[in-house]
């Protein structure tokens, strides 16, 4: 295996890798460095937690060699703000012996700012596709200067329907640039992107599409109801030094603060939530608290999954499965961080069996049960759950096979009765529509 010095990486970021304690590149690094140095565009598949953060800066870094003008020569386009914050600090900490200037910007907070920070001079822009826009829109960055284009986590800034503002970019970019398009999965809608953003592109893939970090161990409780959740969770929690810094991942920010108030009362240490609703300073602050090991237990909707970089995570907990199945793969990613073993457990009520199943399809392997000890109290399930449950296998059963008819097919309407007789319905049933809908927010 090659080392960072064999891949001509500058002696001022050797000796910051060296402080940081990066002994030796990772695969994606080893691989992807020579690539981009030589100045072919890059198609990289990697989760985060495989190092290609650094896979990228590091020949960028070659390129710029030193500061140099006012605008930007280098843009990485990021779907979120936390990865947006990750970035600049990965970038902050490699240049601490260069004089490469950078801003990482995003939305939530006034532009201005942002503004401000860029005006004295910057080689690398790091920013959100909106944010970048309120900037150049307000005449706050030119990209005229621009040689080379990042687009990080590709897969999620088309989730994130970016797609609109990252093809108006290409109409404003000098059209003799480097491209490097990183995504942790890979999939029809990443293939096409390829197409529109790389000419001619290297790809580089480090595992298959949608493969757990390997040194998760997973693992899944079947766990009748909600109420007992909670009490497996209380449970799991009670043993601070193995659970020393936990990630709970809710689908709904409803349960979030479900979760988030009976752990408050009943586990030790400080927990704060981060979550979608919750305001911009109070996300920044609780992941930082949570770096600083200030707070063991951060829960998390999928939003905030993945630019969080904390290592030395012990456990991820899923209170719920996700919605999308990758997400899955993404919140385990959180744990076995850089060499770190890490845990995974997820906790499965009846309706979400359907739905492990297939998850257990797309990163092909089949997750182990533990039976919930005999300390769990499991109360039995209230019947409006229960028939919400039952609703939704009935639900996936018809997805399985439309011809099923269910346990809760409507009633048979006697001749002449409208359908849509608005009258008396029972309440479970507008229930079930909103449930069908759309499973919660995020
Ligand atoms: P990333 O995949 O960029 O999100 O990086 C995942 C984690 O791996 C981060 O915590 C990095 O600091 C760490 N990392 C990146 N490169 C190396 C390396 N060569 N050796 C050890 N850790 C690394």
């Amino acid at each position: 295996m090659a080392t960072f010095e064999e891949l001509k990486i500058n002696k001022s970021i050797l000796k910051a890798l060296e402080e940081i304690g990066f002994e030796k590149p990772t695969p994606i690094q080893e691989q992807a460095i020579p690539i981009i140095r030589s100045g072919l565009d890059v198609l990289g598949i990697a989760q985060t937690g495989t190092g290609k953060t650094a896979a990228y800066l590091l020949p960028i870094f070659a390129k710029l060699v030193k500061a140099e003008g006012e605008d930007p020569r280098v843009l990485i386009l990021v779907p979120t703000r936390e990865l947006s914050i990750q970035v600049g600090e990965d970038i902050e900490e490699l240049t601490t012996y260069s004089n490469i200037r950078h801003a990482a910007v995003y939305g939530g907070i006034g532009w201005t700012k942002h503004a401000d920070m860029i005006k004295p001079g910057i080689d690398i822009l790091v920013a959100t596709p909106g944010r970048l826009w309120d900037l150049y829109k307000a005449g706050a960055v030119s990209l005229k200067k621009l040689k080379t284009l990042v687009i990080d986590e590709a897969d999620r800034m088309l989730d994130m329907g970016f797609m609109p503002q990252i093809r108006q970019l290409l109409e404003i970019i000098p059209v003799k640039r480097q491209n490097l398009l990183f995504s942790a999965t890979f999939n029809e809608s990443v293939e096409e992107m390829s197409h529109e953003f790389l000419d001619f592109p290297e790809r580089i893939e480090i595992a298959p599409s949608a493969t757990p970090a390997q040194l998760v161990q997973q693992c899944y409780y079947k766990v009748p109801n909600f109420k007992t959740k909670l009490n497996l969770l209380q449970y799991l929690l009670l043993d601070e030094e193995t659970f020393s810094r936990v990630i709970i991942f809710v689908r709904t920010k409803e349960n979030a603060e479900s979760v988030y108030k009976i752990i408050k009362r009943k586990a030790e240490g400080q927990k704060r939530i981060l979550h979608s609703n919750k305001g911009q300073n109070t996300r920044i602050n609780a992941i930082n608290a949570f770096k600083d090991g200030d707070i063991r237990i951060l829960i998390s909707t999928d939003v905030s999954a993945r630019g969080l970089d904390v290592s030395m995570i012990s456990h991820v907990i899923n209170f719920d499965l996700p919605q999308r199945y990758e997400d899955y793969v993404h919140r385990i990613g959180r744990t076995a961080r850089a060499n770190n073993i890490g845990e995974a457990i997820t906790l499965v009520n009846p309706a979400e069996e359907y739905h492990l199943r297939k998850i257990e399809k797309v990163i092909r392997m089949e997750i182990p049960m533990k039976e919930i000890p005999a300390e769990v109290e499991i109360p039995p399930t209230p019947k409006p759950e229960n028939q919400e449950q039952l609703r939704e296998i009935d639900r996936q059963k018809k997805l399985e096979d439309p011809t099923f008819q269910g346990a809760f097919h409507e009633k048979k309407r006697r001749p002449g009765e409208s359908r849509n007789k608005p009258t008396n319905a029972p309440k479970h049933l507008s229930k079930t529509k909103k449930f069908r809908k759309g499973r919660g927010s995020r």
